[in-house]
């Protein structure tokens, strides 16, 4: 048995999901078709094949050791790290002349397809791609003004006519005028690439402050508070916490990482923090519930107050909210979707279980 023979969902699960096309699988499973010998991803829009002829993969790479070819409409071997070649090219070209607008007169004659182009945006970075130049386009006008560029040039060298323009532009972005901006802490933000679909991560300098599945729907509502409440400036970016995070990431997915060391910064109230640190303490591979978390923080009747500080964390994954169950053993709720905690316990089970020595 290998791990990821290990991890899949229930067979009628799979099935389930397959004819319903249910997003959060993406990523979870491929299905190859016996008869056809082409593999698709969950979600595929062609005609839905009968269950029975139907192999369940975790991997693409193990469907294309199986002998079967990837299906050209739903692009199974397309993760979502790679990006198109329209897209790649069009990504050199925005770095290579970030001024640049992009009407769609000029995507199509460089053959891009606008709608085509807003679509892949707000799967892959969840706005649209005029919503993520101008977000570029204010992020590297807020480096500069970290670096002490004065804001008049910052705003003239993010393409912006006038100031007032600048200013409700970074305003509107940022939560912030760009004056305060210069003091305040950047909080940057890195997309990163999973099994189960992209995530967003965000650190500031004392350690890693966000990782979210992209389509969580609280990550307006958190990047809202780490913005107006602890005063962040958010933006795009890369620092050595980010960069191990991806690293870590990728191990702990391949079922070769139990305990992450990426420094953490959690801003949160006494007792939320309280909880995480709990959460800390649930060993990998293992679970508890709200009750025992109540119970060892002296506080046997707060179960529910414990229930809602772990849907207040910001740190999937890294601080294990999934291993968290009800006292009857259900899954109970999951920020980032149930599937998804059904496959990270299995991933964590599946690895505890082959490093385990065989009892005697
Ligand atoms: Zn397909």
């Amino acid at each position: 048995m290998n791990i990821q023979t290990a991890v899949l969902p229930p067979h009628a699960e799979m099935v389930r999901a397959m004819l319903a096309s249910d997003t959060v699988y993406e990523g979870v499973f491929f299905t190859a078709v016996k008869t056809t010998g082409i593999f698709c991803r969950p979600t595929c829009t062609a005609r839905k094949p009968k269950p029975e002829n139907v192999e369940f993969f975790a991997h693409a790479d193990d469907c294309l050791s199986a002998g079967y070819r990837a299906c050209l409409r739903c692009k199974p071997l397309d993760a979502a790290a790679i990006a198109p070649d329209w897209v790649q090219r069009l990504l050199k070209a925005v770095d290579a002349d970030p001024e640049l607008r992009w009407s769609d007169a000029q995507l199509l004659a460089e053959g891009i397809e606008p709608l085509k182009l807003r679509r892949w945006f707000k799967q892959h970075f969840g706005m649209t791609f005029h919503a993520w130049l101008r977000t570029r386009r204010l992020g590297m006008a807020l480096g500069g003004i970290k670096q002490g560029t004065s804001i008049d040039h910052a705003a003239f060298d993010s393409g912006y006519e006038s100031l007032s323009g600048f200013r409700d532009a970074f305003q509107k972005s940022f939560h912030i005028t760009p004056g305060r901006a210069a003091h305040s802490e950047p909080l940057l933000f890195a997309r990163l690439t999973t099994p189960l679909g992209p995530m967003i991560a965000m650190a500031e300098r004392r350690g890693l402050v966000l990782l979210e599945f992209l389509d969580r729907p609280a990550l307006t509502r958190e990047v809202e508070e780490l913005q107006n409440r602890y005063g962040y400036v958010v933006a795009p970016g890369h620092n050595a916490h980010l960069q191990q995070i991806e690293k870590e990431l990728a191990l702990y997915f391949a079922g070769k990482l139990s305990e992450f060391s990426v420094p953490l910064h959690l801003p949160g109230s006494e007792f939320a923090r309280q909880v995480w640190s709990e959460l800390r303490q649930i060993p990998y591979g293992h679970t508890s519930t709200y009750g025992s978390i109540a119970a060892r923080l002296g506080k046997p009747g707060a179960s529910r107050a414990v229930g809602l500080a772990n849907g207040h964390n910001r740190l999937s994954i890294v601080v294990p909210c999934h291993r968290v169950i009800g006292a009857d053993g259900s899954l109970t709720g999951y920020g980032g979707g149930q599937p998804r905690k059904a496959f990270l316990l299995r991933l964590e089970n599946a690895a505890v279980q082959l490093t385990q020595p065989l009892a005697f």
